[in-house]
This record gives C-alpha cells, structure tokens and sequence, in this order.
C-alpha cells in the first residue's frame, strides 16, 4: 500500500475537524494546544514508528476538505 505523510500548518488550523472525519486511518486529533488564534490545532498522529496498523497511504482526503489550504501531503 503507498505511504505517506502530511504537515498541517497549525497557525492555519481553524479547527472545523473536517480532516478528522474523513481520515480513514484516523491519523488526524485536535491538539491539547492552541495556535496563536485560539484554535485547538489539528495535529497528525505519525503511528508509522509503531507499528500500530495504522499509516498515512497518502490519500490526501484530510487536503481536499480543509477548508484553509492548511494540510499538504506528502507520497513516498
Ligand atoms: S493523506 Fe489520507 S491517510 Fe493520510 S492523513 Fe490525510 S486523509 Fe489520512
Ligand atoms: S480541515 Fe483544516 S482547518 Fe479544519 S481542522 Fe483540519 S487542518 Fe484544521
């Protein structure tokens, strides 16, 4: 299965929770943070370390929804 990962920028983040939704991995949580606009940020879990079943295939689903341009995906 292809792999890959993201990068949120949290100072984007609004905290609207649409990546989390259609993660299928479940890879993406709101922080216990804020960023500098009062958001809890989302922030992607990286579980490739481990090996919990669970890694990012690059599907780039978190990046269509975001509604701010604030994921970017990266396929390796
Ligand atoms: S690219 Fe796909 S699998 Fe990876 S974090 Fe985004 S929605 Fe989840
Ligand atoms: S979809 Fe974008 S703005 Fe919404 S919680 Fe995820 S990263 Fe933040």
């Amino acid at each position: 299965m292809a792999q890959g990962m993201i990068e949120i920028d949290l100072d984007l983040c609004k905290d609207c929770r649409l990546c989390m939704s259609v993660c299928p991995q479940r890879l993406i949580e709101p922080s216990d943070r804020l960023n500098q606009k009062g958001y809890r940020f989302a922030q992607f879990i990286d579980r490739s370390a481990k090996k919990e079943g669970k890694k990012c295939t690059g599907c780039a689903l978190c990046a269509i929804v975001c509604p701010e341009i604030a994921i970017e995906v990266y396929r390796g």
